[in-house]
């Protein structure tokens, strides 16, 4: 444990770590085409993102939706906006406007023709990151081009 975080971050955490892993299987099948990664295998996005996270969480940066306050759910954190908790309909909401973690265009819908999606489930939180086709078709990396609004 890290002894820098609060009493509230911890029972935050805790709460979150409750509803977690059973709402992870469900939010895998309804996401249906995106890829799953997993934990060991530590994308160098999920890495950047997680480690984004953490800090923002030490120093006090970290938001928010307003509904992550009415007690245990998901957290969604999206790669391109990483100091920022989302609930999941929020992330949801998002989906739409999402732009590419590689060029930073719209990266379009989560099908098959749009953008392509790769989810990261922690044991907290889940982490997602999506590219345009372009860049998924040439299997792009997304290391070092790392987006934050
Ligand atoms: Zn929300
Ligand atoms: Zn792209």
């Amino acid at each position: 444990m890290d002894a820098k975080k609060t009493a509230a971050e911890l029972a935050l955490e805790d709460q979150i770590r409750a509803a977690g892993a059973d709402a992870a299987d469900a939010e895998t099948a309804r996401r249906g085409a995106a890829r799953r990664i997993p934990v060991r295998q530590a994308p160098q996005w999920y890495r950047t993102a997680s480690a984004t996270m953490q800090a923002a969480l030490a120093t006090g940066r970290l938001t928010h939706c307003e509904h992550l306050a009415g007690g245990p759910q998901p957290v969604v954190l999206l790669a391109e906006r990483p100091e920022h908790w989302y609930c999941r309909p929020c992330a949801q909401l998002g989906r739409a406007t999402r732009r590419c973690l590689h060029c930073g265009r719209p990266a379009g819908g989560l099908t098959p023709k749009g953008g392509h999606e790769e989810v990261v489930q922690g044991p907290v939180v889940t982490y997602s990151m999506v590219r345009c086709p372009d860049c998924f078709a040439q299997d792009t990396e997304v290391p070092s081009t790392f987006r934050q609004d």
